[in-house]
């Protein structure tokens, strides 16, 4: 994995952050505008790393080639390669993932200000009142990093998560009863937006 690769999270963490800051303070005019920049701000990271993959494996595609090839061939290849790669957002899990938490915090922090307060919307509202939602069910203290499993949505402390993993590297979700049977990994977790805008 290149450096750039191993930014991607934070980097697409900050931007979610900052969509937060947008829909909490943004006048409602521009608000949509400015979460499509921020969206597209992901949209380009993401590209780009994409397109660093690609680069990457045509590298290694060169390396093991043929030595009978010539050099002129080799270049148009990669150039060929290199030009009609085209990075698939579809399928891109960060852009994704900046939908889900932008539609998350709408609910969650817009929500306070709207008037048609259904029961169920009620229900998935989290307040700065609702002080449970940030208890980490591992630590059962006030979590300081909340990390969201996104296999089964279980919500825990990051100092939890890395105690318990150092304790045993084959564990699996704490939460009782929780149906996700694969074992944790950081990979899974990502960094609860929503619950940190509440903290
Ligand atoms: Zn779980």
């Amino acid at each position: 994995m290149s450096e750039f690769e191993k930014l991607l999270p934070n980097i697409c963490d900050s931007i979610a952050k900052t969509a937060a800051h947008v829909i909490s303070y943004a006048d409602d005019d521009n608000k949509e505008e400015l979460l499509d920049a921020l969206r597209s701000n992901v949209q380009n990271y993401t590209e780009n790393s994409q397109k660093f993959q690609n680069i990457n494996a045509l590298i290694s595609n060169l390396s093991s080639g043929r030595s009978d090839t010539n050099v002129e061939e080799i270049l148009q290849n990669f150039n060929d390669g290199v030009s009609n790669f085209q990075p698939d957002s579809s399928t891109n899990e960060f852009l994704k993932q900046y939908d889900t938490r932008v539609a998350d915090l709408k609910k969650n922090l817009a929500g306070e200000k709207s008037t048609d307060n259904d029961d169920e919307d009620a229900d998935m509202q989290m307040t700065e009142e609702d002080g449970a939602n940030l208890i980490c069910p591992i630590s059962k203290v006030r979590m300081t990093e909340p990390m969201k499993n996104n296999i089964c949505g279980h919500v825990y402390d990051k100092a939890s998560i890395i105690a318990l993993l150092r304790g045993n590297a084959a564990t699996r979700c704490p939460i009782v009863g929780c149906s996700n049977k694969k074992h944790l990994i950081m990979d899974d977790l990502t960094s609860d937006i929503v619950r940190q805008m509440c903290m």
